[in-house]
């Protein structure tokens, strides 16, 4: 069976990744699906996200990356899928969460939405903390994928040298 698990991925963490190779291990196919209409003022490109997607699921066979706009409902049938699958960190994922996979199933009945709690060690991890932490200079080993840090670097240096052209 095919599971799709969407997301903004901007960029995409180490609790992502554990999310998308504990599905690989139940799902014959995953499809890592950026929604490209989610976040209005994204840090990384589509492109770039993408990228450090696909680098961080280069070691995984059945995993695809692909990206989608528009309902999810529709790419999901699109698919071929039945399956969408969610990280839950926190209580406070819940709320929003609910209402998604609520508002998704009476869209379409036949779309279930399956919900993975996060692994301890990635409870606290989400990208906006990923992208706080790493304005400030702070280490993002073990936080990120390897690709991931050094796409923040190249970042952070293109926007400093924008900052002394100015
Ligand atoms: P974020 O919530 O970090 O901005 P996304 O919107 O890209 O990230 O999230 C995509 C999916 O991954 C959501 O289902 C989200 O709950 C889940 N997720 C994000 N971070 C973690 C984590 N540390 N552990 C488990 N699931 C996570």
């Amino acid at each position: 069976m095919k599971a799709i698990y969407p997301g903004s991925f901007d960029p995409v963490t180490s609790g992502h990744v554990d999310i998308i190779q504990r599905a690989a291990k139940v799902f014959d196919e995953v499809v890592v699906a950026l929604a490209v209409n989610l976040e209005k003022n994204p840090f990384f490109t589509i492109d770039e996200r993408l990228a450090m997607l696909r680098d961080a699921c280069s070691h995984l066979d059945n995993v695809r990356v692909d990206f989608f706009g528009g309902l999810l409902v529709d790419y999901v049938e699109n698919q071929g899928a039945k399956v969408v699958i969610k990280g839950l960190r926190a209580v406070s994922d819940f709320e929003f969460e609910l209402q998604m996979a609520l508002t998704n199933k009476r869209l379409k009945d036949s779309v279930e939405t399956l919900f993975m709690m996060t692994s301890a060690e990635y409870s606290f991890l989400s990208s906006s903390l990923v992208k706080e932490l790493a304005a400030f200079g702070a280490s993002l080993a073990g936080l990120v994928p390897k690709a991931v840090e050094d796409r923040f670097q190249a970042k952070m240096q293109q926007r400093r040298q924008e900052a002394i052209d100015l």
